[in-house]
């Protein structure tokens, strides 16, 4: 059978045989012991079949347990349940007087799905979603609980894990200090002559917007801690008005701008809570790279953008601190991200593929990664060179779930089994 669920994009209808949304942690319990094949579904915000269980397998959503959101201010930690989408997790932290480091452009997105997936916000010593994890809880094949904390040798194969060790029923995330932000927008960077460590090092979390049809940025997006020193950004002129990414897109979906202080969390995202984020109708690519390449990088983009900007919605360029997790796109380095918002596209994405693989092969020398839960067509021996350490991520699932019941063919594919 084939369920009628699909992607928050729409551009996905996932095949499984039966859908599920178990209520406690008991059923959720039976429902992993008692199936062959296994995958969570988060918010639903891939764009590609990373969630997808196959024709024999369950699709297990876990929208319908308890809430799980335990703040401990004195360890200043919060235990998150797997199914706790970053807007709620966010307000509370914030209502105990406490912060995340960094977010996405947008909160509403499942913590355990984001951190699954390498997801990222921007700032050069930023590190992904990931970076906070300290501890993971995973319902395994058998029905038994593991936690898995920093420190255990198996942990960096553990957070970002494309969902293939178990259910993730809870995540431990260090915490700091709330602290506000103030984000300003500019228009018209040059990109000749662009200083990117400088422009990209400008404040806590810097992102630069372009449509490729001209050479250069049409936006700037600059948040800045208040609790930090803050020079300015001279190299393009603030915005006359409130801007969305998307030229033409309301810019009152997006988070304050022009300089008003706010919490961390309603100026870190882009797009607002309570608004649809970004257009809705659309596909997304984006590859991470060694940040020393930007530059060389961004010309590479420049060369092919003929074939990319026909399709294109907007290009955000933005930077990941390096980490440690194994399966992360920002795994050893110091990355810059280029992201590509497409337009919306046939099931066989005729008009986006080729602006897809030009990207890729204009990249391709940098040693990019594509990010897990984009659109991308990275062959599986390339990804294989550009992630030294996949053989010990699947010895890790190997040892939690030999029989790959949480393996699909997504994960099939990009592992290389
Ligand atoms: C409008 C929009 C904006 C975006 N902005 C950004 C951005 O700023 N930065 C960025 O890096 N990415 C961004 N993304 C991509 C997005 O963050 C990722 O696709 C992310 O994985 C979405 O989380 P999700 O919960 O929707 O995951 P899903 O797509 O539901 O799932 C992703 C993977 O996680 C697994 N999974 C989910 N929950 C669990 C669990 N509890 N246990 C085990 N496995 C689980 C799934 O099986 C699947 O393999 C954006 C996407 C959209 C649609």
């Amino acid at each position: 059978m084939t369920a009628s669920v699909t992607n928050w994009a729409g551009n996905i209808s996932f095949v499984a045989k039966d859908v599920v949304r178990p209520d406690t942690p008991e059923g959720l319990r039976k429902v992993v012991a008692g199936s062959d094949r296994v995958r969570v579904l988060g918010s639903g915000h891939s764009f590609n079949r990373i969630a997808e269980p196959g024709a024999e397998g369950v699709l297990v959503s876990l929208d319908a347990l308890p809430r799980v959101i335990d703040v401990d201010t004195a360890r200043r930690t919060v235990r998150v349940g797997g199914g706790v989408r970053y807007a709620e997790l966010a307000r509370y932290v914030d209502e105990s007087g406490l912060a995340l480091p960094n977010m996405a452009s947008l909160p509403h997105i499942s913590v355990a799905g984001s951190v699954a997936t390498g997801t990222h916000g921007s700032g050069m010593r930023n590190g992904s979603l990931a970076a906070p994890v300290r501890e993971v809880e995973l319902l395994t094949a058998d029905g038994s609980l593991v936690t898995i904390g920093r420190g255990d040798e198996r942990f960096p194969g553990a957070v970002t894990s494309l969902g293939a060790l178990g259910v993730v029923v809870a995540l431990t995330l260090d915490l700091e200090p709330a602290y506000g932000v103030e984000q300003y927008t500019f228009t018209e960077l040059p990109l000749e002559g662009l200083d990117f460590e400088t422009v990209a090092g400008a404040a806590y979390s810097v992102s630069l917007f372009t449509d490729w049809r001209e050479p250069g940025f049409r936006q700037v997006w600059v948040k800045r801690r208040i609790d930090e020193p803050y020079t300015g950004f001279p190299w393009a002129a603030p915005a006359a008005e409130k801007l969305h990414p998307v030229p033409g897109m309301p810019a009152e979906n997006c988070t304050e701008q022009f300089g008003v202080a706010g919490p961390w969390h309603e100026r870190l995202p882009h797009f607002k809570a309570e608004f649809t984020p970004s257009s809705g109708d659309e596909l997304q690519s984006e590859y991470l790279l060694p940040r020393e390449h930007a530059t060389a990088a961004l010309g590479a983009v420049g060369n092919v953008r003929d074939a990319v900007s026909p399709v294109l919605q907007v290009c955000e360029v933005r930077t990941i601190a390096a980490d440690e997790q194994w399966l992360s796109p920002a795994y050893g380095r110091d990355s810059v991200a280029l992201h590509f918002t497409w337009i919306e596209d046939t099931a066989d994405m005729a008009a986006v593929l080729p602006a897809v693989r030009a990207v890729e092969s204009a990249l391709d020398a940098f040693g990019a990664r594509p990010h897990w839960g984009k659109v991308f067509t990275t062959a599986p021996a390339a990804l294989r060179e550009r992630y030294p350490r996949l053989d010990d991520f699947r010895a890790l699932r190997g040892d939690l779930d030999p029989a790959g019941k949480f393996t699909n063919a997504f994960v099939r594919e990009v592992l290389g089994d």
